[in-house]
């Protein structure tokens, strides 16, 4: 069986992602398996840029596959803010309930309030080109908090399709319509066309 590194130290993604790779025959691990710690730099302008960065970091370092994630939530009415910088909005406390607060004022009488969440996901091989997809979950911020499950900005995000706030979904609920669960429908795809392997 081959390995693959999951470059996220947190457990909710990790086990959504060890879920998606359990169809590949691959060995999911965390950064926690690896030799020695490392610590990337998020200086990328773009989810994209961040999220290579990450998985070739780390892939080229140990010589592994890596998938490395970045997410974050962009606002038409605030050209695509927060964006990258989603989890410090409000500050390096990285604290959803101020980013929440943040947010609501940044957004105070506006009428367009369209977002979505992003997620990038980057999968590095050795010695082959990185493969990145763009998942996105649509939808629309709302005038006040709502719900008590997710995390982040799920209890302002109003999810049309589902007529509830993304922190009113159960978790099972929110993996079938979220951003993650895009960028992971599209990259079975992606190694679907590419022959069915990920490794
Ligand atoms: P990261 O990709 O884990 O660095 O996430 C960046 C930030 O985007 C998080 O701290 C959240 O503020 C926001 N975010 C990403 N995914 C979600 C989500 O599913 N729900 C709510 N907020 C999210």
């Amino acid at each position: 069986m081959r390995e693959i590194f999951i470059a996220s130290n947190n457990k909710g993604k990790i086990k959504e992602f060890a879920d998606f790779f359990r169809e590949y025959d691959a060995d999911v691990k965390s950064l926690a398996d690896l030799p020695e710690a490392i610590d990337v730099v998020e200086d990328g302008d773009t989810f994209e840029a961040n999220a290579v960065k990450k998985a070739e970091e780390i892939g080229r370092r140990f010589n592994r596959a890596v998938l490395a994630d970045d997410s974050g939530l962009e606002v038409d009415s605030l050209n695509g803010a927060p964006g990258i910088y989603s989890a410090r909005y409000a500050g390096e406390a990285k604290s959803d309930e101020a980013n929440n607060a943040k947010l609501l004022r940044e957004l105070d009488g506006a009428a367009d309030r369209r977002a979505r969440f992003v997620c990038v996901l980057a999968l590095y091989r050795p010695g082959r080109e990185t493969v990145t997809v763009r998942g996105t979950a649509e939808g629309e911020i709302g005038t006040e908090l709502h719900g008590e499950g997710g995390f982040g900005y799920d209890p302002l995000f109003y999810v049309p399709g589902e007529k509830r706030f993304m922190a009113e979904l159960s978790r099972e609920e929110k993996n079938r319509i979220s951003h993650r669960a895009d960028a992971v429908r599209k990259l079975r795809e992606y190694l679907q066309q590419e022959g069915g392997n990920l490794l």
